[in-house]
């Protein structure tokens, strides 16, 4: 993949930039901020995305169908995972947009798409940012773990890696990620609480991850499956 990447100071949220030009600009564009000034999670939950992070958004074109693309979310959470074990920090995917170091969350993706016409790979990445007060207990930066890094050296590995993943993506080997996925799991095996809505729809013991990216619990024998969507996900025993 041929990235441009478009730096700035400032955005409100890296999405919302790579979203208005998405339409004009090529496959590989990427945008990048020091800071966000609304940088949000999955349905409008805040992201705080303070100077020394790595806050990015790449636009991709890859004309799949629906079934495929909710997977695209795991092409962002295998890079970030390669990415962080370059710095010798081992990371898990928390099922389906998270990534954990030690039960703690270092980066969230946020995947949104336009069917037949674009789509994009958000990644929030705590590099050398301070974490906010009232995160402390659940999040946690690379800084934290092996000293201050280079934003822009974490930025080029995770762009190498993007790019492996995305171009199985495109060939249609989504076996091969969610087997990926599946051995970086930090859910399978763990009792979870599903979340909808702040109310809970599901408790059980999470088995595996199927071949449509959907989470299988199962409930007192009864085997449920979770499609990607809104849902989050809480460990029971936390
Ligand atoms: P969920 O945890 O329910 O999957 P999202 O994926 O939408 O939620 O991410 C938003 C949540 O992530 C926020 O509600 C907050 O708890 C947490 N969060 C916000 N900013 C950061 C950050 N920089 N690092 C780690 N966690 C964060």
């Amino acid at each position: 993949m041929h990235w441009k990447v478009i730096r700035f100071t400032e955005v409100s949220s890296t999405n919302d930039y790579a979203r208005e030009i998405a339409k004009e600009v090529p496959e590989g564009t990427v945008v990048v901020a020091k800071r966000q000034t609304s940088g949000r999670g999955r349905k409008g939950r805040k992201w705080a995305s303070p100077e020394g992070g790595l806050w990015m958004t790449a636009i991709l074109k890859p004309r799949s169908s629906p079934e495929h693309i909710t997977k695209l979310v795991f092409v962002g959470a295998l890079a970030v995972v390669d990415t962080l074990a370059r710095y010798g920090i081992p990371a898990e995917i928390k099922w389906p947009n998270d990534v954990l170091v030690g039960g703690k969350k270092i980066a969230g993706i946020l995947t949104e798409c336009k069917l037949n016409s674009f789509a994009l790979l958000g990644i929030g990445l705590n590099v050398n940012n301070e974490i906010p007060e009232e995160l402390k207990e659940q999040a946690i930066s690379m800084a934290e773990l092996v000293g201050k890094v280079s934003i822009e050296e974490v930025l080029q590995a995770l762009l190498r890696s993007i790019s492996y993943w995305y171009s199985l993506f495109k060939n249609g080997m989504h076996e091969k990620i969610l087997q990926a996925v599946r051995l970086k799991s930090s859910v399978i095996g763990r009792n979870v609480v599903i979340i909808e809505d702040g109310e809970v729809v599901l408790e059980g013991k999470a088995i595996g991850i199927d071949e449509s990216g959907s989470l299988l619990i199962d409930r007192s024998g009864h085997i449920e499956r979770v499609v990607y969507g809104d849902v989050s996900l809480r460990f029971a025993d936390q």
